[in-house]
């Protein structure tokens, strides 16, 4: 093992999670913050988000500007914002192997901050039979092959999903001046509001297939085709060049995983309480590498509600016990995933069913400690949010709190959406 160099805390990954954080705790006064990110140019997912959707409503930005602003922030306290440098592997509790331009290193640090996103999952780990041609993207590739290399993509694109990201790929695909031939989900409705959805069918005309699914890709050398299969069995072959894979994120959860952290079942990320601490002391996590994928905003508060946590941490204050928090179905997931009676922190979740209205509970151990009717529709691949002003009823030495979902329509029931 090479030297080791001290800092005093060491935040993995410059998206505006760990942006925030580094912000935050530079701007409170510790000297030695520093921020690494494996890319050529810091800011994470924004930066090669052209389309508009970030900022906050009165001031709207594009994605490349809301990532200026972050860098700037967390270089304006004081923040050490370094690029081209992948955290490896740990070398201690608190520890990291990295490489960069002047090759590896070994970082010490007082308290880690992982801030290390969330990937789409690519057509290979979604099992989607056929051959193998050029033309096969993510929306990050996609974005990134567009926005930031200027690269041509082909002419006629299908989409595959029907949430946020998946409306953000077909604006990209447009921006490269091809045209979308289709978006397809295997839902029966897509997952973003009424208004956008129908922006899309309407006045671009671009068709939702819903109920469908992709079975196959087409063609050799340059996909010529995706086959698709509709729940009643009919199946169609759209002519394409180019096909998208949106949605379907995972944390990257890779540094978590090495250093043997323990890791929630349901998001797949660090398991963390309110206070954003992992199961290791010293280390917390923050952003979408905790709940694969929120939007910017919620990444940018959980960094600055971190700080507090961290600073406690290097003042040398203790973890506090806390029990699992458990999501039960048709809820997939809910973060943060563990709870102590001091979290002030809202939770999110997603569901598999869709939901009007439905009631959402908190129990321990055969104990009501929060009901909250929602007053939205839950749906799939959106999210819910949960207070976080039931948790000073949570006993710490008891049983795992359970979070229920009721009033969800079974598969083939109408859904009210
Ligand atoms: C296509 C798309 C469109 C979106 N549109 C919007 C929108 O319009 N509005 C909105 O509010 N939100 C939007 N979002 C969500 C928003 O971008 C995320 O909430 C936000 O980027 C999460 O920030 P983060 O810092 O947690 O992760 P990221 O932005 O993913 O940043 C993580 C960073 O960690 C780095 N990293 C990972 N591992 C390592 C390692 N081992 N060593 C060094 N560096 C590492 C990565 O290179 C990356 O830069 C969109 C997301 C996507 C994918």
């Amino acid at each position: 093992m090479s030297a080791v160099r001290a800092v005093d805390v060491l935040v993995v990954g410059a998206g505006p999670a760990g942006l925030a954080v580094a912000a935050r705790l530079a701007a409170a006064g510790v000297p030695r913050v520093e921020v690494l990110d494996r890319e050529q140019q810091a800011g994470g997912v924004p930066r090669h988000c052209a389309h508009g959707g970030y900022g906050t409503w009165p001031h709207p930005l594009t994605g490349p500007a809301y990532a200026r602003l972050l860098v700037t922030a967390a270089q304006r306290t004081g923040g050490a914002v370094r690029t081209g440098v992948t955290a490896l592997d740990w070398a201690g509790p608190l520890t990291l192997e990295t490489v960069g331009p002047r090759g590896p290193e070994t970082i010490g640090a007082r308290a880690v901050v992982l801030a290390t996103g969330a990937r789409e999952r690519p057509r290979s780990a979604r099992l989607v039979p056929g051959t193998r041609p050029a033309g096969v993207y993510t929306t990050g590739e996609l974005q990134q092959a567009v926005h930031l290399y200027g690269q041509r993509i082909g002419e006629r694109a299908v989409v595959v999903g029907a949430e946020g990201v998946s409306y953000a790929a077909a604006a990209t695909v447009r921006a490269a001046g091809a045209m979308v031939v289709a978006m397809v989900t295997d839902l029966p409705r897509p997952q973003v509001p009424p208004a956008r959805a129908a922006n899309a069918r309407l006045r671009q005309g671009i068709p939702l297939l819903t109920d469908t699914t992709v079975t196959e890709l087409l063609g050799h050398g340059r996909l010529s085709g995706v086959q698709v299969r509709h729940r009643d069995g009919r199946t169609v072959v759209l002519p394409c060049d180019t096909v998208v894979f949106t949605g379907d994120f995972v944390p990257d959860h890779e540094l978590a995983r090495r250093g043997g952290l323990t890791l929630d079942a349901g998001t797949r990320g660090p398991a963390v309480d309110g206070s954003l601490h992992t199961s290791r002391p010293g280390v917390f996590a923050v952003g979408s590498v905790l709940h694969p994928v929120e939007n910017a905003a919620t990444a940018v508060r959980e960094g600055a509600h971190v700080a507090g946590a961290v600073l406690e941490s290097l003042a040398g204050a203790e973890r506090p016990d806390s029990v699992p928090l458990l999501a039960d179905p048709p809820l997939r997931w809910i973060a943060p995933n563990r709870v102590t009676p001091a979290d002030r922190l809202p939770y999110v979740l997603r569901t598999t069913a869709v939901s009007a209205r439905p009631l959402l509970h908190v129990t321990q151990d055969g104990r009501t400690l929060h009901r909250e009717r929602l007053r939205t529709t839950a749906v799939p691949n959106r999210t819910v949010t949960l207070t976080a002003r039931w948790t000073h009823q949570v006993d710490p030495k008891g049983g795992p709190v359970r979070v229920g979902l009721t009033g969800f329509f079974e598969d083939g029931e109408p859904a009210p959406w």
